[in-house]
């Protein structure tokens, strides 16, 4: 079977009924099943040396055995590492589990394009994203279940939100794509790229994100280069700035109108953190790193903002930024064609318009890149992700009220 080529589907009709025979299964594999084991996938380097040192009374190195074993093996068997002593080992048995999360579906696109949908706890699931190109593979990953941002194009928003992943449930996302793809770090890798830009908006998880992030580039870890780890954001700028201190990721922002009346309606965030004040986290952002530059992903949405006169002011706005920091082509621009769902009341602009706006942009000397739509058939495409969200606001039951008002219940169950 080619599985690249078509559906693996475990035994499962839909995701919906996955999540639910799963459950029991789960349950036992909940924290509180297994007492205080330290999950070793919640620790990047220094805090798994200070747990061997701390906990286990072990030399610090030891830990970098372990590391190898996880991140670059795939083992999750303490038995199996065999570069361990008998009594180190036991002492992990004791303290310590490497528990990956549990996938519930695995699917495959035509176009290669991969999608795992991965159980987090009895009643939430988690989706991930593995897009292969010439030259690179990357994995979009999900920082929260569901998200409270509520973007109006987004079908994670009407999702609305339940909690934060953990580091564990974090990096476990790029375990499983790493060992799915056979991932050798340092070596012939197939995984290249990480993009923090799935379910959730990764600033309002900034210690878990930070953490896991710092496993990917780790050569201990997925040994991935700061400019192949991307932060995509709604517009946090607190934790923009705080981001620019403590990690050295590239930057990607979400950005989708420039002004402030249509980016309000279209990404609510906005209403607090406006414009101005993004783009001069933004620049902050880059000023501290030299030659860095920062991505602003521009959803493509017929009659809403894909006029020639939105193109004009953005612009108007990204050579502004460009002036503000004195580089060249520090602001790029991706166009993304918006990826319909049900019940969404946009839809995607005609592939006309869109490369009207993206020659306008050209024209200005705003380096513009249109994103191809990959996985759309599994569902997997930008803005697509919605995975399994036991919400706590109100949102989600709000959104299907509206679908069955509209009559398309079954379309979004
Ligand atoms: S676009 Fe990102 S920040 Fe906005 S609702 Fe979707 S997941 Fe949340």
């Amino acid at each position: 079977m080619n599985t690249r080529d078509k559906t693996i589907e475990i035994a499962f009709a839909d995701e919906a009924t996955a999540v639910a025979a799963r459950e029991s299964d789960q349950d036992a594999k909940l924290p509180n099943a297994i007492g205080s084991k330290k999950n070793l996938f919640d620790l990047d380097r220094v805090r798994l040396e200070d747990f061997f040192e701390q906990v286990l009374g072990e030399k610090r190195y030891r830990a970098h055995q372990v590391m190898k074993w996880i991140h670059h093996r795939y083992v999750t068997d303490f038995g199996e590492m065999t570069d361990l002593g008998k009594t180190l080992r036991a002492k992990l048995e004791l303290h310590a589990e490497v528990r990956a999360p549990i996938v519930i579906l695995d699917q495959a696109s035509t176009d290669g394009t991969h999608k795992w949908l991965l159980g987090m706890d009895p009643k939430n699931a988690i989706e991930a994203v593995f897009i292969p190109d010439k030259g690179r593979g990357t994995l979009c990953v999900s920082s929260q279940v569901g998200c409270a941002l509520n973007c109006q194009f987004c079908s994670t928003g009407t999702q609305g939100f339940n909690r934060n992943l953990t580091t564990a449930e974090i990096i476990g996302q790029v375990w499983v794509a790493a060992r799915h793809l056979g991932n050798v770090p340092h070596q012939r890798r197939k995984l290249t790229n990480v993009v923090m830009m799935g379910m959730g908006e990764p600033l309002m998880n900034f210690d878990n994100v930070v953490r896991a992030m710092s496993i990917m580039r780790d050569d201990l870890g997925y040994g991935l280069a700061n400019k192949r780890v991307t932060l995509s954001t709604a517009g946090m700028v607190p934790m923009i700035d705080r981001l620019g201190e403590e990690s050295d990721v590239s930057l990607a922002v979400s950005l989708h109108a420039a002004n402030d009346e249509l980016r309000s309606e279209l990404v609510p965030l906005n209403k607090k953190y406006p414009i101005e004040e993004l783009m001069a986290a933004c620049q902050r952002y880059v000023q501290r790193k030299p030659r860095s530059s920062i991505t602003f992903e521009y959803t493509m949405m017929k009659g809403v903002n894909d006029q020639p006169q939105h193109a004009r002011q953005l612009a108007r706005l990204m050579r502004q930024f460009d002036n503000a920091v004195q580089m060249k082509d520090a602001a790029k621009v991706n166009l993304i064609p918006f990826n319909p769902f049900p019940g969404t009341r946009f839809e995607r602009s005609t592939e006309e318009d869109i490369r009207a706006f993206q020659k306008l942009l050209l024209d200005a000397r705003i380096l513009t890149m249109v994103r191809r739509t990959r996985g759309g058939d599994i569902d997997a495409a930008c803005g697509q992700l919605k995975g399994q969200v036991m919400d706590r606001t109100r949102r989600q039951a709000d959104f299907r009220k509206k679908l069955q008002a509209q009559g398309a219940t079954d379309a979004a169950a």
